[in-house]
């Protein structure tokens, strides 16, 4: 048995970092990493494991330092990114001075050119290209064996990349931890609950949007009767609350109704909040949702034009969006609209159609991201090899960053000022403002909602 800490560096801002990407919170929220939330479960049989989530903690660079030589570990695994990675460098390699620990990374910065990180940090002894496997433990014990997924430092010093095999079809997850993260202070501003659990029924997506990371990975289900579990450890915990994270919550409907039976028949009922594709949103599918208590729901719209949409691959139109929304206020689910904004495609006229159909909707909250090219995708791929973006390493976050390229059709100065004027447009109503206070419910939802919308409107700038 070795002792491993999960580590998730300091950084001065609050920076989330899991599922292959990495940004900075929009709002005042951070929720918990969920690469180290299934790695809890899949560790914790063989080994002792501690926790120190240094971003969550608010701890320094030496306060961290001093939280990990505590746990004293012999594997560290730590977390990483692109918003992060220079900060990220002089922190971890100290960390690994102190401890001599056997240092495993995992983030989206290892999708492209990994070997590169190997030479810069020559204290790296491996990679972890999937946190859904057992090739951790593999990776823990140092024994190699039918290892994959995974990039490693052999004794002599060359770097070997073990094959990437994601497997598709069923999946078993040992159930997570849960208690190890329930004493930090995370939050997440859909929750009804102070104490909440982020918890994935399913890994990878099959829709493959090239801008997406995820359309990487191959899909794979849990089995509901592996996800009762989970509720069942979740009820024992006294938690009533859960952030599904999957990236789509089910992608058939009938395994959607058999996972909302499951909920619904709980002496105890939950309170869940899922992303959802809108394909998948029929009146049938989202009562029992409801009835499951799903009282949220976030939909990734992306653009408030139907060419820009079907360009990339989103072929529902406007006419079915705001029947859906509509369908969700009926059943008493809130709603999210995400919305990308400078996709490759897209002109002055297209955002505007965005900041539009985000009014028109009627949904609760909006998010407008500025597109990136995110790491690991085809789209990056392609813009690289088109010129239009130069390859190697940029700072680059879809929720606060400032775009990082301009296009034929729309300049990234123009971007930033629709996104500023979509956040204006859509959170300085009054309509919106009155409709937030009357349906708080309680104070404290109302200071939290507050509190968010500032830190969102802050994060607001010009060029
Ligand atoms: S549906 Fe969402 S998670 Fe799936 S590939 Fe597209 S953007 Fe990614």
């Amino acid at each position: 048995m070795s002792k491993v800490l999960l580590l998730n560096p300091p950084n001065d801002l609050l920076c989330m970092r899991d599922y292959f990407c990495s940004k900075i919170s929009k709002g005042a929220h951070c929720y918990h990493p969920v690469d180290f939330v299934v790695l809890s479960g899949i560790l914790s049989a063989q080994h002792q494991l501690s926790l120190v989530d240094a971003v969550i903690e608010r701890l320094d660079f030496k306060g961290a330092l001093d939280a990990v030589r505590r746990c004293n570990p012999d594997v560290i695994i730590f977390l990483t990114g692109v918003v992060s990675f220079e900060d990220d460098g002089p922190f971890l390699s100290e960390v690994a001075r102190l401890t001599n620990a056997r240092m495993i990374g995992l983030g989206d910065v290892f999708l492209e050119s990994p070997e590169k990180i190997f030479d810069l940090w020559h204290w790296l002894d491996a990679v972890l290209l999937d946190f859904t496997t057992d090739d951790v433990l593999r990776l823990v014990a140092d024994q190699l064996q039918a290892t994959k997924n995974a990039i490693v430092r052999m004794g002599d010093g060359r770097v070997v990349s073990f094959p990437i095999v994601h497997e598709k079809g069923d999946w078993a997850l040992m159930t997570p931890l849960h208690e190890l993260f329930l004493s930090l202070n995370y939050s997440f501003p859909f929750s009804r609950r102070n104490k909440f659990a982020t918890v994935l029924t399913n890994f990878g997506c099959p829709y493959a949007c090239d801008y997406c990371t995820v359309s990487r990975f191959a899909y794979k289900e849990r089995a509901v009767e592996d996800l009762q579990l989970e509720f069942n450890k979740l009820q024992d915990l006294g938690i009533k609350e859960i952030f599904f994270k999957d990236q789509a919550f089910g992608t058939e409907r009938k395994r959607i109704l058999k996972i909302c039976d499951e909920l619904s028949n709980r002496n105890v009922p939950f309170g869940w909040t899922c992303f959802l594709r809108p394909e998948l949103a029929d009146p049938i599918i989202l009562e029992k949702m409801a009835l499951a208590g799903c009282h949220t729901i976030i939909f990734g719209v992306e653009s408030g034009d139907e060419v820009v949409r079907s360009i990339y691959r989103r072929e529902y139109t406007d006419r079915l969006l705001k029947d859906i929304f509509s369908l969700c206020r009926h059943f008493g689910i809130e709603t999210v609209a995400t919305f990308m904004m400078g996709l490759p495609g897209e002109t002055r006229t297209s955002l505007e159609k965005t900041i539009r159909l985000a009014k028109a909707l009627e949904c609760d909250y909006a998010s407008f991201n500025v597109f990136v090219p995110a790491y690991g995708t085809s789209l990056r791929r392609r813009l690289i090899a088109d010129g239009i973006i130069p390859g190697g390493f940029m700072f680059m976050d879809s929720g606060v960053s400032r775009p990082c390229f301009s296009t034929d059709s729309l300049n990234a100065d123009v971007v930033w000022s629709m996104r500023n004027k979509a956040l204006a447009e859509f959170y300085a109503r009054p309509s919106f403002l009155i409709k937030m206070i009357l349906k708080a419910g309680s104070f404290s939802r109302l200071l939290c909602h507050l509190k968010e919308g500032w830190a969102i409107m802050m994060s607001r700038g010009s060029i």
